[in-house]
């Protein structure tokens, strides 16, 4: 019987490319996504059964898993993918911007899995992947209350992991470079509308900006593809592995963050965003 994958967010990016791909190899795809008339990135493979769910609506996500199982009698693979980011200054956010982060990112990822490990325990086996980001790993300026979400969701896996082991129910983490090319860009701009300016901040702001621009100039040319490989062999992976970080731009920041000390961490992650920026 082939297995089958539920992804969130299958509207565009990562999710919609990934479930393209699944299908591709095969998978049946539970292809799930808030607004079902945005499926147009979706192959027309017969593999692929698009299903409404909004990570912040519970009602969604139990009839979304309950139309899933119904149709192809039984899910191996879930893909929290869905998010998005909330960039700029963190004194500039308000609450309600903070904890829509936290909703979508967070407790949408924690919604859709407590809703199917039941189905999972009853299986005796399962796989979470769970997409992260290398905001997960390290802090970014401009980028701290997406970086709280994913750290959020990196120590959520970690934790999970131990208690999910012992019942043959496995979890990933994927950790993505930043700015690549999706719907992910253009949301961040919509997302930060509503900041307030504040001048004392604006000097610094138009350096990391640039840096930023670089970073974004710097990523693979095949990134998405990469991140999409990256889920794929996660789902198919026999071995204990817990975290993939599949592009080149955010691998050397994250050798740095693991292999250094935090002295010298915070020294390189300066020396990247002040320092070298005349
Ligand atoms: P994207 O093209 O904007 O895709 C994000 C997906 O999440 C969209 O399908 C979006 O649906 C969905 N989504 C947002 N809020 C939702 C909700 N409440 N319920 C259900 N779906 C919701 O961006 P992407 O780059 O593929 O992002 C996918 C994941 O990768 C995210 O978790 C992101 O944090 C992570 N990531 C991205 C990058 C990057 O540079 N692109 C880097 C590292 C990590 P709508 O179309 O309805 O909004």
């Amino acid at each position: 019987m082939n297995k089958t994958v539920l992804i969130t967010g299958t509207s565009s990016g990562f999710g919609a490319s990934a479930a393209n791909f699944f299908a591709e190899k095969g998978w049946n795809v539970i292809a799930t996504m808030r607004d079902t008339g945005k499926a147009s990135g979706l192959s027309n493979s017969e593999n692929i059964f698009v299903s409404q769910l909004d990570v912040e609506d519970t009602a969604s996500i139990h009839s979304a898993i309950d139309a899933g199982i119904k149709r192809f009698g039984k899910i191996d693979v879930l893909v929290n993918n869905a998010g998005y980011g909330l960039f700029g200054i963190f004194e500039s956010a308000s609450r309600e911007a903070i904890q829509n982060q936290f909703a979508v990112n967070v407790f949408g990822a924690m919604d859709v899995t407590r809703a199917l490990l039941p189905h999972f325990r009853e299986n005796k086996s399962g796989v979470i992947i769970n997409v992260s980001s290398g905001a997960g790993v390290t802090g970014f300026p401009m980028a701290s209350i997406y970086n709280a979400s994913k750290f959020a969701l990196e120590g959520w896996s970690e934790g999970l992991r131990y208690e999910l082991h012992s019942l043959g129910i496995k979890i990933r983490i994927i950790e993505p470079g930043g700015a690549l090319k999706t719907g992910f860009m253009n949301r961040v701009g919509g997302e930060s509308a509503g900041f307030q300016p504040i001048d004392d901040y604006m000097p610094f702001l138009g350096k990391v900006n640039q840096v930023f621009e670089v970073l974004q100039t710097n990523a693979d040319e095949d990134a998405v593809d990469k991140v999409v490989k990256s889920i794929y062999d996660a789902a198919i992976d026999e071995s204990t592995r817990l975290r993939y970080a599949p592009t080149s731009d955010i691998q050397p920041i994250l050798k740095a963050r693991r292999g250094t000390s935090e002295e010298e961490f915070i020294e390189f992650t300066d020396n990247l965003f002040i320092s070298k920026i005349s």
